[in-house]
């Protein structure tokens, strides 16, 4: 073993073994009884699935990767995992995470670095890349992710598996830790196109407990993986290349997947176009104030009373600012304090305007950029990343070269339009996976689940 244990990967924080076998034991028994109860079950029922630990579990620790969270249990399920436990999905632990999702490579986890399967001396994505590692590793054949600005399909690009990004609203956030919640969504991170829609399906649909959740159904996505999958649909549709999302910052192993990508799709009839996006220049930008000033609100709750960590002063009065000072100095890592700050600082009075009142135009041109797109595309089409894995350590003191992982991913989330990362082969100069990223209007998630099993 390296460290971290699973042989070096590091994938889970906590492994829940035993109510895992229970499940699937009991599912085992229903299957073998046949009659209404074999009947009755799930697709997905016995299928093992691994949870990010940033989704709150009756019975199990959930961390979000931080010290502030050690040792704090969930007095309630996320509705994602009561759905989970009602369709009788083993659930087999939690999975490890940039601490409150804050990152690219699951390095600013307190619990140390979860590796990447395919070369342990480097990143497995962040800041799922706990859940994206355990399926690439064989070690779970589903999981569930929450990204934010590319959280579940960043990591699935540089570890070669699937991940999706639902509309905003589609699947509910209740119980998923806010990090910045006109951003966050749930989603799923598997093997293949089909099972991510079979565990959207299950996991999606309205809840009254969130009250961003869409009232849509989003019911044909398992059909439309299926139909995708059998070569139909792609005759005619529209693919939209992403003038902006390639180019200079893009590994050349990158782009050369990506073109073959666009080759496949032509070749089964879909006519790709050109379409520019002139505002995704500003997305990054509009992202680092807008997400750390939701961050520097929700996390105002970890305050050494109500959850996890208490630390008291050693010395000096007793005060409760004392207390909540002590607390999460001692709490917070680095990237987590970094973006308390930011936030802050973009909030304050005399600033809102110019930062954040600012961010929030931008976001709305990226919207019309959007528009614009699927006006001339069905559906549009980047790589995931701008490059593959790369070593642990390489970006970690330099933040900004870490936030450039995102430039492909976080318009979507900006827009609340969904996105699906799958595999697009391996880059010729390092034999590292390379994701691509499909892109369709809110609410259209079946056509990416049909365009991305048609393209797997
Ligand atoms: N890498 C991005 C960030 O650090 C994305 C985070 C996320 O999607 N949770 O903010």
């Amino acid at each position: 073993e390296v460290d971290g244990g699973e042989r070096g990967v590091h994938a889970f924080l906590h492994v829940n073994t035993e109510e895992a076998l229970a499940v699937a034991r009991e599912v085992d028994a229903a299957r073998a009884a046949g009659g209404d109860d074999a009947a009755a079950l799930h697709p997905l029922a016995g299928v093992p699935i691994a949870i990010k630990d940033l989704i709150v579990t009756v019975g199990q620790p959930t961390t979000a990767g931080s010290r502030i969270l050690e040792g704090w249990m969930s007095p309630y399920d996320a509705t994602v995992i009561k759905k989970i436990r009602a369709a009788k999905l083993p659930i087999l632990g939690k999975t490890n995470l940039d601490e409150f999702a804050m990152g690219s490579s699951t390095e600013h986890s307190a619990f140390g670095p979860t590796r990447n399967p395919w070369d342990l001396d480097r990143i497995p994505g962040g800041s799922g890349g706990g859940s994206a590692a355990a399926v690439a590793a064989f070690e779970a054949p589903l999981a569930l992710g929450t990204d934010t600005g590319g959280s579940i399909r960043q990591p699935g690009a540089v570890t070669g598996t699937v991940g999706v990004k639902p509309t905003y609203g589609a699947v509910s956030r209740y119980g998923a830790i806010a990090m910045a919640s006109s951003l966050d969504q749930i989603g799923p991170v598997s093997r293949t196109v089909l099972d991510s829609a079979l565990l959207q399906e299950l996991v999606g649909g309205h809840d009254p407990f969130d009250s961003t959740s869409l009232t849509d159904p989003f019911d044909t996505l398992v059909a439309a993986a299926r139909a995708g999958a059998a070569g139909g649909g792609l005759e005619g549709l529209r693919i939209g290349v992403v003038k902006e999302l390639g180019g200079e910052g893009f590994q050349a192993g990158v782009e050369t997947r990506f073109h073959e990508a666009l080759e496949l799709l032509k070749g089964a009839g879909a006519q790709v176009v050109e379409v520019s996006c002139p505002n995704f220049k500003y997305a990054l930008g509009a992202y680092y104030l807008i997400m750390p000033s939701e961050v520097s609100s929700n996390l105002a709750k970890f305050d050494g009373v109500r959850y996890g960590l208490r630390v008291l002063p050693q010395d000096g009065p007793m005060t409760i600012e004392r207390v909540m000072g002590a607390t999460r100095a001692a709490g917070f890592g680095d990237e987590a304090k970094r973006r308390i700050i930011l936030g802050t600082y973009a909030l304050s009075a005399g600033y809102y305007d110019a930062y954040y009142g600012s961010a929030q135009k931008v976001r709305t041109l990226i919207q019309r950029d959007f528009d614009n797109a699927f006006a001339q595309a069905d559906v549009l089409i980047s790589p995931t990343a701008p490059t593959t894995a790369f070593p642990l350590g390489e970006k970690l003191d330099d933040p900004l070269a870490m936030y450039l992982n995102d430039v492909a991913t976080i318009p979507a989330n900006l827009a609340g339009v969904p996105g699906l990362s799958l595999p697009g082969g391996l880059a010729e100069e390092d034999g590292l996976p390379v994701g691509i990223q499909l892109l369709a209007p809110a609410r259209e998630d079946a056509r990416l689940y049909r365009v991305g099993a048609a393209l797997e």
